[in-house]
């Protein structure tokens, strides 16, 4: 990854957004902690939900702006907002480009909010028709397109599964019915994939995880033109409320410098570790878009530049073992989220709602891992002592 659009993009990861505040000559701009802002000596004419002034932090504050500065730059869109959390992302997106009576295509195995918002709330209690399908089949997508469909929404890598669903090809047919195609990039990150430049018209991203990084804020962003962003600021976060903290957008800020050397060596260790993985007589399977064994790995392999840092896999083992397995492992932190600096596992049994989407091999449940910045042989070392306990 040594090419010249990568030089500039970790040499925008350094500066975009930062600049030299004015007041003080500090050479990075500050965290502005304050909820208002000083309003013009006229105010007659402002428009008080205004998301290009700052007047108050739920309508736009400096932090935010700087933030949302970088991602767009990172994404090579014309404008981002940053929200609350990731969630807060998704469901400003749905809540914005949908209505009574329109209808959306969505992956059917996503993010679990997004997949309670569409499979029970919009249609119960807005009247939204939801189509669930397997978007990593372009013909799933082609069928379930309607007269009304406004949206067609994509999660790859997914999560849990890492599916990976071709962009370049969904954006054709969303273009041809003349469709909004929006992109959950939360796995991948602007450094692995650039969903715009593939056609995509919005970029969504859980800014907690991997452009974050560190596991100690929340955040989401939308990517795109700036007439689609600008009717997202007004709806979800003038409007509902979905504004992040100023200290929230400043860490991520910070984090944001070191995404591409982190993802070289997530994707690295992932990488290692899927294969020791695939090696091991006690694993019944793997699922990493990086293993050619992946039944998308060649997409995969056109559209990103490497695979990131998660892997699902299970155990030839019950239940009660894979808890097991879990809790006797010393390095690696069982704990939900993904993206941050430390290993984190979540094991989820066979009663997760979304099951019967998954794929065969996650029946008995799946270990959710996402490789951490460890040195990649303490955490296999640390893998391996803990099947030993379980007489693995
Ligand atoms: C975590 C995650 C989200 C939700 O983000 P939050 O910041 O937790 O609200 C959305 N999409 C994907 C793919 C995620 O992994």
């Amino acid at each position: 990854m040594t090419n010249k659009k990568h030089q500039k993009f970790i040499t925008n990861c350094v500066h975009g957004g930062n600049d030299i505040d004015k007041e003080t000559g500090a050479i990075r701009r500050p965290l502005t902690m304050a909820n208002s802002y000083r309003l013009p000596d006229d105010a007659s004419k402002l428009n008080w939900s205004g998301t290009d002034e700052l007047i108050y932090t739920r309508t736009t504050s400096a932090n935010q702006r700087y933030l949302q500065e970088k991602l767009a730059i990172l994404e090579g869109g014309e404008d981002c907002v940053v929200l609350a959390t990731g969630v807060a992302a998704l469901a400003g997106v749905f809540f914005t480009f949908l209505k009574s009576d329109s209808h959306i295509i969505c992956t059917n195995v996503s993010y679990v909010a997004v997949y309670r918002l569409l499979h029970e709330y919009f249609p119960d209690k807005y009247g939204i028709e939801v189509s669930l399908v397997d978007t990593s089949n372009l013909q799933e997508i082609k069928k379930a397109i309607r007269p009304n469909t406004k949206l067609i929404h994509i999660e790859t890598p997914g999560n849990p599964t890492t599916r990976i669903s071709d962009i370049q090809e969904i954006a054709k047919v969303a273009k041809e019915a003349g469709v909004l195609l929006s992109v959950d990039s939360t796995f991948a990150t602007p450094y692995l994939q650039q969903p715009l430049s593939l056609g995509a018209d919005l970029v969504i991203h859980s800014l907690t995880k991997y452009i974050n990084g560190h596991g100690d804020a929340m955040g989401g962003a939308v990517i795109g033109n700036k007439d689609l962003i600008d009717k997202i600021k007004l709806q979800a976060m003038v409007n509902m409320g979905g504004a992040i903290s100023p200290f929230n957008a400043w860490l991520i800020m910070r984090g944001a410098v070191t995404l591409p050397l982190r993802m070289e060596q997530h994707s690295k260790s992932a990488l290692k570790i899927a294969e020791f993985l695939e090696s091991n007589p006690s694993v019944s399977f793997v699922a990493y878009p990086g293993l050619m064994s992946h039944p998308q790995h060649e997409i995969a392999k056109k559209q990103m530049s490497a695979f990131s840092g998660v892997i699902s896999f299970g155990l030839h083992a019950d239940v009660s073992t894979h808890n097991k397995f879990v809790n006797f492992l010393e390095l690696i932190i069982s704990a939900v989220s993904i993206g941050h600096d430390e290993s984190l596992i979540v094991y989820t049994g066979p009663t997760d709602e979304r099951n019967h989407f998954y794929p065969k091999e996650f029946e008995n449940g799946h270990l959710r891992f996402s490789v951490g910045l460890e040195d990649p042989n303490d955490i296999i070392d640390d893998i391996k002592q803990s099947l030993k306990k379980c007489g693995l």
